[in-house]
Order: structure tokens, then sequence, then C-alpha cells
């Protein structure tokens, strides 16, 4: 997107989360008024929309962009719609299937579904759509797919090696009942067991497994004071100050 290289935050990393306290920061420290956009709406994009609304109180508005038509898609229902909710009380604007045009030096382009152009100021923009895997995996000319990740079988082998493994977020995983696994640590933690496991079997001649798995619940931060919790696995939900 143009523009968005220069003047938006990405968030991947801890060096891009202390340039955004740093953005935060100076907007604290002038008194605002400010306007943040945070854009896609996945985990980490409506957990940080509701920590900078937050953070900023009535000296900021802020709003996130989303392509899809609602935020949180893959989430547990029961915390897609404590964020939802959350995201409403706290007063942060969701735009929904809107799309980002540009962003320039204190200005964000929207797109909405109506196909009109608007223009917007934006002092913070924070970029957290569109993850790609790194381009290692295409350098080392292994099968990948549109986003960079690694084809994996189920026992996380590299499509086409028979000793060579990949998991975590490089990884294109579905699993032993072919459900595709995330891009978490829980599932990367997941994973490595059954590596560790079928790396010991290769040495060993023993058996190896292929991965499964099993989800043991999800939580999403949403400010300083709330957040909401699921465990389909163990039956449990919590959410508010409890949750946090
Ligand atoms: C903002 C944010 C919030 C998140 N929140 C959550 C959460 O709440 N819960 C959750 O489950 N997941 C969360 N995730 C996702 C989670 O961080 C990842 O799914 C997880 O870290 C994946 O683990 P990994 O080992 O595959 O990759 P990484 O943790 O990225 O580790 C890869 C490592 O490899 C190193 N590396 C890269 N290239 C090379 C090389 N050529 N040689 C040697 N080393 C190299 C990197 O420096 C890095 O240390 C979040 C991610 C982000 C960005």
């Amino acid at each position: 997107v143009e523009g968005a290289a220069e003047h938006a935050i990405p968030f991947s990393r801890v060096k891009d989360a202390e340039r955004l306290r740093d953005r935060i920061d100076e907007i604290l420290a002038r008194g605002g008024p400010a306007s943040a956009v945070v854009v896609g709406g996945g985990y980490s994009g409506v957990e940080l929309a509701c920590n900078l609304k937050d953070r900023f109180g009535d000296m900021a508005d802020v709003s996130l962009v989303h392509r899809g038509d609602r935020c949180l898609e893959p989430a547990v229902d029961y915390n897609r719609d404590s964020g939802a909710r959350r995201m409403a009380s706290l007063g942060v604007r969701a735009l929904m299937r809107t799309g980002v045009e540009s962003v320039g030096q204190g200005t964000i382009t929207l797109k909405g579904e109506d196909g009109e152009l608007r223009e917007e100021a934006c002092d913070v923009c924070v970029w957290t759509a569109g993850v790609r895997a790194s381009d290692q995996a295409e350098a080392l000319g292994l099968e990948t797919t549109d986003e960079g990740r690694v084809r994996v079988s189920p026992q996380l082998r590299v499509s086409g090696q028979q000793r060579v493994y990949c998991l975590g977020d490089m990884a294109d995983c579905k699993d032993a009942l072919s459900d595709r696994a995330g891009a978490t640590a829980q599932v990367a933690l997941a994973q490595a067991d059954a590596v560790a496991w079928n790396i010991h079997a290769d040495i060993t001649g023993g058996v190896p497994v292929n991965f499964r798995y099993h989800a043991l619940g999800e939580m999403l931060t949403l400010g300083s004071a709330a957040a909401s919790l699921a465990s389909p696995l163990f039956g449990f939900n919590a959410k508010g100050q409890l949750a946090h």
C-alpha cells in the first residue's frame, strides 16, 4: 500500500513496539488531540485498538480498519463477541469492509464498500494486517504457499524431504484431521513436541506421529483492565476484570 512502509508502524518486533510507545508518548506529551488508526482486525489489531483507546482516553480518536465483515474471524465466538463489545464500550470506531488506499504524513486514505475514497487525519497508523513469512524458504527452493509458508506433511516434514522438518509460523500445516494450524505460539509449542518425537523416531527407527492440535483456549487483553478468555476444551469462559 502506497506510503505504508514510510508512515505506518508495523507490529511484530520489539523495536516496532518501542517505536509505537515513543509515538504514543509524544502525543500524550503534547496533550492531543490526535487520531490513531489500527489496520487489521485480527487478534493483534483488536488488542491494540482497545489498549490505545484505553491509554489515550478522550485525547485521541482510535479507529480500527478491517477488510472483512467482522473482526477476530478465527477466534472462539465468545472472544469475538467480547472483543466487539469492548471496542464499542471504549469508543473505538470499527470500520468493517474497509481498505487502506494510502498512508501519508498525518493522513490516511480509506476505501469503504461504497468504493468512495476518504482522506482522514492520522497521527499514528499501526499496521497489523497481512502477515507474510520470511522469504528464506523460497530462497532455499522449498515448496511454499502464496504467503511464503513452507508446505509440510501432518508429520511436519517439509514437502519432498524425508529428514527436514518445519514448524511454527513458517509451516503451512494441516494436522492429522486436516485442520489448518494457526500461527500462534501455542501451535508452535505443540508442534515442537511432535517434531522432537519424529526426529527421535528417525534416528532410532521408531514410529513417527502425525501432529494433532488440541487448542487449550485463547486469551485477549482488551485494554488495561479487561480481557477475554475462552477454553472450549475445558468448558471455561471469562471476561472483564476477572479475566484480566
Ligand atoms: C504482536 C504479536 C502478538 C502475538 N500474540 C500471541 C499470543 O498472545 N499468543 C500466541 O499464541 N501467539 C501470539 N503471537 C504469535 C506468536 O508470537 C508466534 O506464533 C510464535 O512466536 C511462532 O513461533 P516461531 O518459533 O515459529 O517463530 P518466532 O517466535 O518468530 O521465532 C523464530 C526465531 O528464528 C529466528 N531466525 C529467523 N531467521 C533466522 C535464521 N536465518 N537463522 C537463525 N535464526 C533465525 C528469529 O530471530 C526468531 O527468534 C503473536 C505475534 C505477534 C507479532
